[in-house]
């Protein structure tokens, strides 16, 4: 897996669980030869050996990886969904994915990222860190 572009990170106010710390996110762009599956379970993998723990499904963690999307493939399986089902919903989310791919378009909605931006009702607070 090569890292090709790493969005700004963002100090994000949790959505859901509210009472807990204040997140980072960030979206990184990959090339990787793996399925999208086996991507998952290299993700999972990461999460393991950085000390992750399950506790609380939308509590605090010390790192979630997620896929957004995956090229323009659209997977519906109870494990694995992409584009990620959150992904239009969350400022968090959309924020630091339209720093770099603005004009992609969503394959789901057929909206582009941007247009996604433009129809987003979530106004939790999302700032630029660095
Ligand atoms: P989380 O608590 O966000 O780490 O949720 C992880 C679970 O979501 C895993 O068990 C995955 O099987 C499932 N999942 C479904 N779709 C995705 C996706 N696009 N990216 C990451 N996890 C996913």
């Amino acid at each position: 897996m090569t890292l090709l572009r790493c969005s700004s990170f963002y100090r994000t106010e949790p959505v859901g669980f509210v009472d807990q710390e204040d997140f980072v996110n960030a979206v990184a762009e990959v090339r990787t030869v793996l399925t999208a599956r086996a991507l998952l379970q290299a993700l999972q993998q990461i999460e393991t050996e950085m000390g992750r723990v399950r506790t609380t499904r939308w509590g605090p963690r010390i790192i979630d990886l997620d896929i957004l999307l995956f090229g323009q493939e659209v997977v519906q399986e109870g494990d694995l969904v992409i584009p990620h089902p959150e992904l239009h919903r969350r400022r968090f989310v959309l924020v630091p994915l339209n720093e770099l791919a603005s004009y992609v378009i969503h394959p789901s909605f057929g909206v582009s990222i941007q247009g996604l931006m433009q129809r987003l009702q979530d106004e939790s607070r999302v700032e630029r860190i660095v």
